[in-house]
């Protein structure tokens, strides 16, 4: 634990981890309160699609696991589904359709098609501890790592994973080969598995913060359990804060895109005045600390070639998702690898021209928006965790 706290510059960015500390609480504080407004608190998803790679998804039967919907006529009408709908016809030409969903080329993720699936009010859906375990979650994260394999070769992009995955080794040690060794590997790779293991290491630092206490039946923090999975492999901080830092440069260029975006469905003026006013808030804190220069990915031979291989793992992540047995843990999981798939689009994919709100007001959809948003939260809700984690330990050892 005393290790866990990174000083210096982030690895792959051009911000040190200080920087990062010093905005977290402002940034958390307005983050908490706009995923609470009406625009971002409501999802509409379909969290049950097949599971395209194996057929027993091995489903969680913890009542931790269950979500509730919301019903229709609860969310804004403008923002329901039928009304989504007419607005996606912008770039139909680029649209690769597949039952429930679709991607347009420039995509890293699998979008919902709008036509079914429920509504969710996150700000009533906590991530945290479920229960859902054992080698059915093993699967889903192995699964997840293994299209970490860049190979520069033709990219078919509507393939699955890895068919090997079926029969993928046994012990854990063999598939997290990768774990912490960033020697020989290009940087796309490095950012890609950085990418990966900073979202499952923000995953278990949420499963921490809020664990169930078997035998006493209290919700509470377990700092045991934030060691064991997290603080014990400082690598794996690090790549929280290392999404941080991505998430943030993805707001601060699509910033002037966000503030335009219409907010005002609700009926109340308050309400839309003040998402505004948060969201302009954390669009000033990333522009201070977001600072990675997306510039140096994608360069030089081949850079098309390995941006496409990058899109089509990403988008088997988003894939993935779809076998996660838990439909808490899917919907956040859905969630934030659509935010970060949304992220990586708006840094790799997009030019100043696109990004400019009067020429391109289309250029994102309202759930890649909440996706991106709701995602930020998350991964600054698990650096406040680990401050809290931190103070824990201190108190525990007096340790100062
Ligand atoms: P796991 O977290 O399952 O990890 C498996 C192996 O991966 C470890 O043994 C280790 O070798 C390696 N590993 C672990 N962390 C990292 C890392 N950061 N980087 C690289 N390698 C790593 N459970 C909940 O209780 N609540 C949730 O909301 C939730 N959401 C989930 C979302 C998804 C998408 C998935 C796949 C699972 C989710 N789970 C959730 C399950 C949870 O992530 C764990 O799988 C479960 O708690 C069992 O944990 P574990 O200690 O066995 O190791």
């Amino acid at each position: 634990c005393k290790n866990s706290i990174p000083t210096g510059p982030i690895d792959t960015t051009l911000c040190d981890y200080e920087t990062v500390e010093s905005v977290n609480d402002r940034l958390y504080a307005n983050l908490h309160e706009l995923v609470r407004m009406p625009f971002f608190k409501y999802f509409q998803i379909d969290l049950f699609r097949e599971c395209p790679f194996w057929s027993d998804d091995g489903s969680c039967s913890d009542p931790g696991c269950a979500i509730t919907t919301v019903d229709e006529s609860e969310i804004p009408e403008k923002w329901r589904a039928s009304a989504l709908s007419r607005l996606e016809g912008s770039n139909l030409d680029e649209r690769h359709e597949l039952p429930g969903c679709y991607y347009r080329d420039s995509d890293f993720c699998f979008l919902d098609d709008n036509t079914e699936g429920d509504y969710y009010d996150l700000s009533l859906i906590p991530e945290r501890y479920t229960g859902y375990s054992g080698p059915d979650a093993a699967r889903v994260w192995r699964s997840i790592y293994e299209e970490n394999c860049f190979g520069v070769s033709e990219v078919n992009l509507l393939s699955g994973p890895n068919p090997a995955l079926v029969s993928l080794p046994d012990t854990m040690s063999e598939a997290f080969r990768l774990d912490g060794g960033d020697g020989g590997q290009c940087l796309e790779k490095r950012v890609y598995y950085k990418v990966i293991s900073g979202l499952h290491a923000s995953i278990s630092t949420h499963i921490c913060a809020e664990s169930l206490n078997q035998s006493t039946g209290e919700w509470g923090p377990n700092l045991q359990c934030f060691i064991n999975r997290v603080a014990s492999h400082p690598e794996r901080l690090q790549y929280i804060y290392f999404n941080t830092v991505l998430l943030l440069r993805a707001v601060a260029r699509i910033g002037p895109y966000l503030q335009a975006f219409d907010y005002c469905s609700t009926g109340n003026h308050e309400d839309d005045a003040e998402t505004l006013a948060k969201l302009s808030d954390v669009i000033s804190i990333a522009q201070n600390a977001g600072r990675f220069d997306e510039t140096v990915l994608f360069r030089g031979e081949n850079a098309n070639i390995l941006k496409e291989e990058f899109k089509a793992h990403f988008r088997n992540v988003t894939r993935i998702m779809d076998c996660v047995g838990c439909d808490k843990c899917r919907l956040w999981g859905k969630i934030q690898t659509t935010g970060v798939a949304t992220a990586l689009k708006i840094l790799f994919e997009l030019d100043e021209k696109a990004l400019d709100p009067t020429a391109n007001h289309n250029l994102l959809q309202r759930s890649e928006v909440v996706a991106l948003i709701n995602t930020l939260h998350r991964f600054s809700e698990s650096l406040e965790a680990v401050e809290d984690f931190r103070e824990m330990w201190k108190a525990m050892s007096g340790d100062d």
